[in-house]
């Protein structure tokens, strides 16, 4: 029997060299990831750089409280599907992270330069 890929958005079936089913599905999970990467950057970037006021104001505890949220937005909204992509994918398409020096991103990923 031949495997059958789901949409990473609807869980129909999808063709397998995609992660969607339709541009609507990709749209619709990229723009819920954007909102919520929103939220999440400047929370995280303080918790990075800004440690002593992240830490008396409890960032990290904020920091997973919104990510229980957006999980428990997944089960209501989802059927409790993951909205994140595969983290393997993700590492895979930014070899960059495993490189020893900073890597300083110009312009959006993937846009031509
Ligand atoms: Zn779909």
């Amino acid at each position: 029997m031949a495997r059958v890929h789901a949409c990473l958005e609807c869980a129909n079936p999808r063709p397998e060299r995609s992660e969607f089913c339709s541009t609507r599905c990709r749209q619709k999970f990229n723009n819920r990831r954007k909102l919520r990467g929103a939220e999440l950057y400047d929370l995280y970037m303080a918790l990075r750089f800004e440690r002593d006021e992240a830490k008396r104001l409890g960032v990290f505890q904020l920091i997973n409280r919104m990510a229980s949220n957006f999980r428990q937005e997944d089960k209501a909204e989802r059927d409790g599907r993951r909205s994140w992509r595969k983290t393997q994918a993700v590492i895979e398409e930014r070899p960059y992270l495993r490189a020893v020096v900073t890597h300083v991103r110009i312009g959006r990923p993937g846009a031509a330069r």
